[in-house]
């Protein structure tokens, strides 16, 4: 078992830097947990506490039942990925994943068995002559999880392993890392700031600011119920709509345009009548086409386009309402230019509101 629990981490660097703050969190093994947030979140030092590679200021650690805070990172039966490969670039492939077991004194015979094993898993049986620098970056990559699969240890850990990559292959990695997790079922850390990776890897997002956790959860409820406008903000592209507006009598006003408020959220808006709010809507929640429109007489308005985007199956429109930003993401059937005035409407039965001080959402 390598559950990992962490018990109120702090990392305070000399000269006051608080890297990370009061980090509580239970993971059960075999899940794969992804950090996610913007540069300097403190994603990367959390993972180096758990590597042993940062010593910890506060707090405690523990993988499996273990409090691990003075255990040497050698003995703390992890495997780490990171985003420049660390591949040795005078060795062969097969001397690269070969290189820790031999530090650690496995049998030849174990090595061989192990290295032929991984390169089986990650397709590259035919290359194990090659070195690195006759490799490409997706191959590279490969040969850094094997490194890390050929130890068999409790838990991965992975800081950006992708970043590296062209866009095509970072989509193809990722899932062969899902790939790989599904298979091998090691407990996985996993560190990025692109939160297509957190949605489509993770069993569960933490994400994080500031050196703070803003949410745990599954994707899908993370993506559906954020807690807060910078989770919200942050998980989805195009990013969630936010518009400040008043609510007034069950209606919410945004300039001239009073948009009708679902009986079921208003229930949760009891003390904000008569004042201003945060709307939170995702694109996707705001329609374009004829018959949703039909159907939310009162949540309908009439917007001009600033600029149309056509994504392919989609397309993004960008436009204001009440002169705040929003985005709205449509069916790319209907041609739509700038400078087109459209009539659309907000599917108020997804949408969130947010406290406009604290930006909790309001539940
Ligand atoms: P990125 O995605 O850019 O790697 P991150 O979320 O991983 O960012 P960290 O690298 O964990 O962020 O850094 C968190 C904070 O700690 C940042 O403000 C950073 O400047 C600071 N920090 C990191 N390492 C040190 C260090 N050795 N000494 C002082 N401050 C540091």
């Amino acid at each position: 078992m390598a559950d990992i629990t962490f018990k109120g981490l702090y990392k305070i660097f000399d000269g006051d830097v608080t890297a990370v703050s009061d980090f509580s969190l239970d993971i059960e093994d075999k899940e794969f947990i992804v950090f996610v947030g913007p540069s300097g979140c403190g994603k990367s030092t959390t993972l180096r506490m758990v590597a042993g590679l940062e010593e910890i200021t506060k707090g405690e650690l523990y993988i499996g039942d273990e409090m691990v805070n003075d255990v040497a990172p050698k003995d703390r039966d992890i495997a780490m990925v990171f985003q420049n490969y660390a591949l040795y670039p005078h060795m062969n492939v097969y001397d690269n994943m070969a290189f820790g077991l031999k530090l650690r004194k496995f049998k030849k015979a174990e090595i061989d068995d192990r290295v032929r094993n991984a390169a089986k898993i990650l397709g590259l049986t035919e290359m194990l002559d090659r070195k690195p620098k006759a490799m490409s970056g997706g191959q590279r990559q490969r040969v850094a999880l094997g490194r890390a699969i050929v130890r068999n240890p409790k838990v991965f850990l992975m800081d950006e392993p992708l970043s590296n990559l062209d866009a095509k292959l970072r989509v193809q990695m990722r899932a062969e890392i899902t790939k790989l997790h599904q298979r091998l079922q090691t407990t996985t850390i996993y560190v990025t700031h692109d939160q297509t990776e957190a949605m489509t890897m993770a069993t569960r997002i933490v994400v994080m600011k500031d050196g703070l956790i803003q949410q745990v959860g599954r994707p899908k409820d993370i993506y559906d119920y954020p807690d807060n406008v910078f989770v919200g903000g942050f998980i989805g592209s195009p990013a969630m709509n936010f518009l400040a507006g008043k609510l007034k009598d069950g209606f919410f006003h945004l300039g001239d345009h009073k948009i009708k408020v679902p009986e079921g959220k208003l229930k949760l808006l009891g003390n904000y009548n008569n004042k201003d709010i945060i709307l939170g809507i995702r694109p996707e929640d705001i329609h374009d086409e004829p018959v949703f429109i039909e159907a939310s007489e009162h949540s309908s308005f009439e917007a001009e386009i600033d600029v149309a985007e056509l994504m392919g199956s989609e397309t993004y429109l960008y436009s204001k309402i009440d002169n705040q930003d929003f985005i709205a993401r449509v069916d790319s059937r209907t041609d739509i230019n700038g400078g087109d005035k459209l009539k659309m409407a907000m599917d108020m039965n997804k949408c969130h509101f947010f406290d406009i001080e604290t930006e909790l959402r309001i539940r």
